[in-house]
C-alpha cells in the first residue's frame, strides 16, 4: 500500500489582509498577515481534490505563530498609548469645564497632566484657547461647555479604552481628574459631579470612586 505514503492533505494559504497587531505570542507590536487556507488532497506532491476550507488565521511576521482572528481585537501598544493620551485630554477638559477652568492653579494642573501624558507642547494659553473654542462651538449648537463632563459624552470617548485597562489604569485616570479639581482647593459640587460621572464612565465601582476621591492628595 505504498500509495498511501505518497498521498496527503496539504493546506494552501492565501493572504487576504495585513497590518499591525499586538502579538500575544512574542509580546509586542508586530506585522501580521491574515490568511485563509484551503485543504487539498495531494498525491506525489500534486494537488488533486479540494478538501474544504480551514479556519482563517492571523500569522505574526516576527514569530510565525498562528492566532485566531480575536488576536486583532487587542489594540497595539502604540494605539493604546494614543488612546490613553486622548483620555487624559478628555479627563482634563471634563474637570475644567465643570468649574475648574476659572482657576489658574487648576488650569496649570491640567497642563501638567497633559504634558506628562505626551502633549508636550501644551501650555495654559493653548488650553484657554481650546476652552474658548469649545465653549463657542457648544453654544452655537445650543449646548453648554459643562456637557463635556456628561456621562454619555465621557463614556463615548473613554469606553473603547477602558475595556483594555486594568482597574489600576482606570483609577489612575480618575485620580488625574481629582488632582486637577483639587489644585484650587476642595472639590466643588460640579467638580464632584463630573468626577463621579468620570468614575462611572470608567466603570469604577461607586464605593471605589468615593474612596479614591476622598484619598486623593491635594497637591500632586
Ligand atoms: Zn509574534
Amino acid at each position: 500500500m505504498g500509495w498511501v505514503r505518497l498521498a496527503g492533505v496539504r493546506t494552501a494559504w492565501t493572504t487576504i489582509e495585513d497590518g499591525d497587531f499586538f502579538c500575544p505570542g512574542c509580546g509586542g507590536d508586530r506585522n501580521y498577515e491574515r490568511r485563509v487556507g484551503h485543504r487539498r488532497l495531494t498525491v506525489l506532491g500534486l494537488p488533486l481534490l479540494t478538501r474544504g476550507e480551514v479556519a482563517p488565521v492571523v500569522v505574526c511576521s516576527s514569530c510565525d505563530r498562528h492566532h485566531g482572528p480575536e488576536a486583532l481585537d487587542q489594540p497595539t501598544t502604540t494605539r493604546l498609548a494614543s488612546m490613553l493620551r486622548d483620555a487624559v485630554h478628555t479627563v482634563a477638559l471634563a474637570v475644567l469645564s465643570a468649574g475648574g477652568a476659572r482657576s489658574r492653579t487648576a488650569r496649570l494642573a491640567a497642563v501638567g497632566s497633559m504634558r506628562a501624558a505626551g502633549f508636550t507642547a501644551c501650555d495654559e494659553e493653548q488650553l484657554l484657547t481650546l476652552l474658548v473654542a469649545l465653549s463657542a462651538d457648544r453654544a452655537a449648537s445650543g449646548a453648554d461647555l459643562a456637557d463635556l463632563a456628561d456621562e454619555p459624552e465621557l463614556r463615548r470617548v473613554l469606553e473603547p479604552l477602558s475595556v483594555h485597562l486594568a482597574p489600576a489604569g482606570r483609577e489612575a485616570l480618575l485620580l488625574q481628574g481629582a488632582r486637577i479639581a483639587l489644585a484650587d482647593g476642595p472639590y466643588e459640587a460640579e467638580e464632584l459631579a463630573a468626577l463621579s460621572a468620570l468614575g462611572r464612565a470608567l466603570r469604577i465601582p461607586v464605593a471605589d470612586v468615593d474612596r479614591l476621591l476622598a484619598a486623593a492628595p491635594e497637591r500632586s
